[in-house]
């Protein structure tokens, strides 16, 4: 029997790796339907390989123009929805066995809920919803029986590393996660970078959002609390390493000091083939690993006074109220902001910090709640770049 797959986020770097996994294994998995942001003509690349039922555009105005680009390469039998609803309402799809939930940005939130509530397997690599989630998602996913598997290379590494370890073990154990530092690794200024040299990332190839947040830290401040949440590790018990290689993916230290690691060569199809095929092994979807070629893997401690922003995920996940849903908006605003040309690279930093100083969110109760703060404090940091 295949297994029907549907892939949120389908047009960006994640859901592209994932189709390229999924058309290796014709007989093992489909794909039954596909959503993307706001571009027609990528999504209609994605139904000319992938075949899908059905696809969903989030930005409604658009749903015309989709029909229509679909009937012109012949494929007017794709049933095209529109709209942020119609993106939920597919993860939670009847039809559908495995969800990869690759949107990126806090607009992941109501579907990444959406397939846990409905006990989907989820391939969840869409950070921002376990950031703005946390422990309200990880309730849900365990009360509908979701088989939630982290696609984030890091958390999948941890995954694998905690695979087989006791309660008692996972309990006395830390985490050690993994940073490639970004393009800035070393550099001690950060004034007049450009976005170009912020998305060049030095190893991994990924969209344009998490690229600037690599290149920043706050990628790893983002993980810290994916971790926190995932693996239910307290924040005491994460521990943030440089290595530049990206070889290492993260590890897991016991009590009696064996450190136990996952490595691989840095490609998201790993973790991708994983997640799609566990608790089996897909075989050959990346390059194997040859470390007598690498020959050197280097660690080093982060430069958290250059990058503040990774200390200020640890800070808002101490807070233990709705910082960590302020970090991730005001981030994503000051990101976007950064990548148009109209705010300077530093100035991600400060509107953060800006932020989490002047909003004070209590922990929000509800799915509901966790959106409408995420939109008020995009609204209120907008405003506070709109008068800079
Ligand atoms: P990307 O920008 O390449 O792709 C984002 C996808 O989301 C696109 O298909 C876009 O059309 C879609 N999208 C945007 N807004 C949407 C909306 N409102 N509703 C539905 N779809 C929407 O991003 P990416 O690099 O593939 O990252 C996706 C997610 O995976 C992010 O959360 C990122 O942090 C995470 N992630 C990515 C990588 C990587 O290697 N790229 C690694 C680990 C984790
Ligand atoms: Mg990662």
């Amino acid at each position: 029997m295949t297994q029907s797959i549907t892939i949120l986020g389908a047009t960006g770097s994640i859901g592209r790796s994932t189709l390229d996994v999924v058309s290796r294994y014709p007989e093992r998995f489909s794909v039954h339907a596909v959503a993307g942001g706001s571009r027609v003509e990528p999504l209609v690349d994605v139904c000319l390989s992938a075949r899908p039922k059905r696809a969903v555009i989030a930005d409604a105005s658009k749903v015309v123009e989709l029909e229509q680009a679909l009937c012109t390469v012949g494929l007017g039998d794709i049933e095209v929805l529109g709209g942020p609803e119609a993106v939920s309402r597919l993860a939670d799809d009847p039809d559908t066995d495995v969800v990869v939930q690759a949107v990126v940005g806090a607009a992941g939130v109501a579907p990444t809920f959406a397939a846990a509530r409905a006990g989907k397997r989820l391939l969840l690599a869409n950070k921002e919803s376990v950031v703005c989630g946390g422990r309200l998602l990880m309730e849900t996913v365990r009360n509908s029986g979701c088989e939630l598997l982290p696609v984030d290379s890091e958390h999948n590494a941890i995954f694998q590393c905690l695979a087989g370890a006791t309660e008692k073990a996972r309990a006395g154990a830390r985490i050690v996660l993994t940073a490639s530092g970004g393009p800035f690794r070393g550099r001690t200024n950060l004034e007049g970078i450009t976005p170009e040299q912020a998305v060049a990332h030095p190893k991994w190839s990924m969209g344009r959002k998490i690229s600037v947040d690599s290149a920043s830290l706050m990628n790893k401040g983002l993980e810290v609390i994916e971790a926190r949440w995932l693996f239910d590790f307290e924040p005491g018990r994460i521990k943030v390493v440089v290595h530049p290689e990206s070889i290492v993916h993260s590890a897991v230290e016991f009590e009696d000091g064996a450190v136990i690691a996952q490595l691989g060569s840095a490609d998201m199809r790993t973790p991708i083939a994983y997640s799609l095929g566990w608790p089996e092994r897909l075989d050959g979807c990346a390059k194997r690993l040859s470390l007598a070629e690498i020959g050197r893997l280097t660690f080093e401690e982060p430069d958290t006074k250059t990058f503040p922003l990774l200390q200020a995920a640890y800070d808002a996940l101490a807070a233990d109220n709705g910082a960590t849903i302020v970090l991730n908006a005001a981030n994503e605003i000051a990101v976007e902001a950064f990548l148009e040309g109209r705010i300077g690279f530093t100035d991600i930093f400060s509107t953060v910090r800006g932020m989490l100083e002047s909003i004070l969110a209590p922990l929000p109760g509800s799915v509901d709640e966790i959106i409408e703060l995420d939109r008020a404090v995009r609204a209120k940091t907008r405003e506070r770049l709109a008068v800079r």
